[in-house]
């Protein structure tokens, strides 16, 4: 009887605590199905990525660390996050070089007059608001670093050619479509040869890449001509300047052939160059950070991240504006179908990301507190397709949390995600890379191609004409969708990394990448 009882009891308990379970997991459900929906919802009716976009690439533009656009775009996205209710704040990190990009003329005076497509690389002097007129030579193909010397002195009141002359403006996949075989192996060939010319011409100077254009400044060069052809139609990749008194400019291919058989020629073209920018002394950088506190867990967080910064030469619309305008819709939306999470959400806009990670980096060294108790941080950086590659970056139990994260996400977003667990530790590449090393789990949400290595990456064509706003829009669902997830997980991240294994070649074992001090300060002058 008392058995009898006592199972009764046990039995009613059971189907009382079974109920309840059954109500408490149906309404979670409910909620997250909730949550989701308005999240779909929201970004579908209401997405504000087109207006965002216009405001930050056309309005502010370019965010080259330094510049006044930078701080510009700092200040911007606080406000942005302060009239969508959400506190955000511009953390300093460091200190680098000021600089602001003016006009930039550039033409062919002779043999005949055409103005050239060029860009002064970022941080390149000005030419003091004069236009300067000379001849050009090309860097020779001397015998040694002591024939080099010799000749060093003839650049004195000349432009200096010290890129190679392409020997095709078309990109491989138009050889490909339209070539026959032959003539095409003939120019991957020809390509080939005069590349490995051209570097041995270059290191027979003695001097590096780097040290090059500052050791033709110093015998009087009066500027500094480079191509840096991104291998499509039209496109260049722009980076900083070296020189510190003459301007170093790119040509874009077409045009710097021209000039080059000119020279070559000995037809002596004539060129003008003008560049009008400005230095601004020493200025502070920032990352900016927002925040939306968690509720339950508020110590706790979950991190959405992208670099703010990018190279000037075009709007850095996928490198990395669409990644920054990814978070800061996921936030927007968070902020209204999620107001009160159970762990704080932040984002980080990060600086410099494109000299070294440096935003994140500092950020990392700046605040133990976030970084100890990092229950996810993802990490977009890679253009502006859909979101297609998610890897565990070493983490034992990454496959775990991430799948079923994921499983909330409704299918026609997650069904093209490959994904690679517990997959391997990322060294750099972007900021997340920062979080891994320190054993914090950041992951890397990897988007779809859209020729992104040849036609937007660091080039002058980055602008938002590229952007593939439906991607976009997929994105940030999606990145809100894993935020949701991760503060929601009863679970925390579990900090346990694999073992790398050995490395084939030398036998040693693989180790976990190591933490990288931010430069604070910059840019720093090449010394070899
Ligand atoms: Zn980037």
């Amino acid at each position: 009887m008392k058995a009898y009882q006592t199972h009764r009891f046990s039995a009613s308990k059971i189907v009382t605590k079974f109920f309840i379970l059954i109500c408490v997991f149906t309404a979670n459900h409910v909620a997250a199905q909730t949550v989701i929906e308005k999240i779909v919802q929201e970004e579908t009716k209401n997405s504000q990525l087109q207006k965002l976009a216009h405001e930050l690439l056309d309005g502010i533009g370019p965010r080259l660390v330094g510049t006044p656009q930078m701080k510009k775009a700092n200040d911007w996205a606080v406000d942005k996050y302060a009239s969508w209710g959400i506190s955000a704040r511009n953390e300093q990190w460091g200190e680098w070089k000021g600089w602001e990009r003016g006009i930039t003329h550039i033409d062919m005076l002779s043999p005949r007059v055409k103005s050239l497509e060029g860009t002064q690389l970022s941080w390149s002097p000005s030419t003091k608001g004069k236009a300067v007129k000379a001849e050009i030579v090309i860097i020779p193909d001397l015998s040694d670093s002591l024939a080099f010397v010799n000749w060093l002195p003839t650049v004195k009141g000349k432009f200096v050619m010290i890129s190679m002359n392409q020997p095709t403006g078309r990109p491989d996949d138009n050889w490909q479509q339209f070539a026959t075989k032959e003539s095409f192996d003939k120019l991957k060939k020809e390509r080939t040869e005069l590349t490995d010319a051209w570097r041995k011409r270059l290191s027979k100077t003695g001097h590096s890449s780097r040290m090059l254009p500052i050791i033709l400044e110093k015998a009087g060069a009066l500027g500094i001509l480079t191509n840096n052809w991104s291998n499509g139609f039209g496109v260049d990749k722009i980076f900083n300047a070296y020189t510190t008194k003459i301007p170093t400019v790119d040509i874009a291919l077409e045009d710097y052939g021209t000039l080059y058989r000119l020279v070559e020629s000995g037809d002596n073209p004539i060129i003008s160059i003008q560049t009008d920018s400005k230095d601004l002394g020493t200025v502070p950088n920032f990352n900016t950070i927002a925040e939306i506190k968690g509720t339950e867990k508020p110590d706790e967080y979950v991190m959405l991240s992208a670099h703010f910064d990018s190279w000037d030469a075009g709007q850095g619309a996928t490198d990395n504006g669409t990644g920054t305008l990814t978070m800061m819709e996921a936030m927007r939306i968070l902020k209204l179908v999620y107001p009160n999470p159970k762990r704080t959400i932040l984002v980080g806009h990060w600086g410099s990301e494109e000299q070294g990670l440096n935003g994140s980096r500092a950020f990392v060294e700046d605040h133990p507190e976030v970084v100890s108790k990092l229950q996810a941080l993802f990490n977009q950086d890679n253009g502006t397709g859909r979101i297609v590659n998610i890897s565990g970056q070493g983490f034992k139990y990454a496959g775990e949390f991430i799948s079923r994260w994921l499983a909330a996400v409704p299918s026609n977003m997650k069904d093209s995600i490959k994904t690679t667990f517990p997959g391997t530790p990322g060294g750099g590449g972007s900021d997340y890379a920062s979080f891994v090393a320190v054993g914090a789990p950041g992951f890397s949400l990897g988007a779809l191609n859209w020729s992104y290595f040849n036609y937007t990456w660091h080039t002058n064509r980055d602008t938002y004409d590229k952007i593939i706003f439906d991607d976009l829009k997929n994105n940030a669902m999606l990145t809100a969708i894993l935020v949701y997830m991760a503060c929601e997980d009863n679970a925390t991240f579990p900090r346990d990394k694999v073992d790398l294994g050995n490395n084939k070649l030398t036998g040693q074992p693989i180790l976990w990448p190591a933490q990288v001090k931010a430069m604070r300060k910059g840019p720093i002058a090449p010394t070899n």
